[in-house]
């Protein structure tokens, strides 16, 4: 920050404890506090005030600045690494390749059949026309062959969606 801005800092200092400030106090705390930032100065007298009733000197300051970044740079850390595993996750619930067959939906596509989505509309009784599963055969999955837990959307619905053609699969 500026002089000026410890200048600043020190006028808000003055007005909690009182204390009178002059222009050899600016040069001196600026040598030890001019490599803050204003804002992250202010926080820092903020946090001494609340928590300290010493009259505050330059070390306080800049321990307590240092103990603020610390704490956001763990913050950001644990943020991030709680949004990796939240995407982790997310990966894994949808299933690698996505789920075409069940119109996007983000059900697992893997698994063991859920026989009674089958039952809807009387899918069960008819052979799929997407994935060419058999009648009272479950669906699978064209990729690997593997049973799917949803029957294929066109099963569902009865209709067979033109644009879900083996070739378009590919
Ligand atoms: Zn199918």
């Amino acid at each position: 920050m500026t002089p000026l801005e410890t200048a600043d800092v020190l006028a808000a200092i003055a007005s909690l404890d009182l204390r009178t400030i002059g222009e050899a106090d600016i040069i001196a705390w600026h040598a030890v506090i001019g490599d803050l930032d204003k804002t992250l100065a202010l926080e820092a007298v903020v946090v001494h005030h609340k928590t300290n009733t010493d009259r505050i000197k330059p070390a306080h300051l800049i321990g307590i600045a240092k103990q603020i970044r610390r704490d956001r740079a763990e913050r950001e850390n644990a943020d991030a690494e709680a949004r990796a595993a939240f995407e982790d996750h997310r990966d894994q619930r949808l299933g690698i390749g996505g789920n075409k067959a069940l119109g996007g939906l983000p059900i697992p596509t893997i698994g063991q059949p859920v026989w009674p989505a089958y039952e809807v509309n009387d899918a069960i009784n008819r052979p799929c026309p997407h994935c060419r599963a058999q009648a009272n055969d479950a669906c699978v999955d064209p990729s690997n062959s593997r049973p799917t837990r949803m029957p294929c959307l066109a099963r569902l619905t009865g209709k067979t969606d033109l644009t879900d053609t083996p070739e378009s699969r590919r």
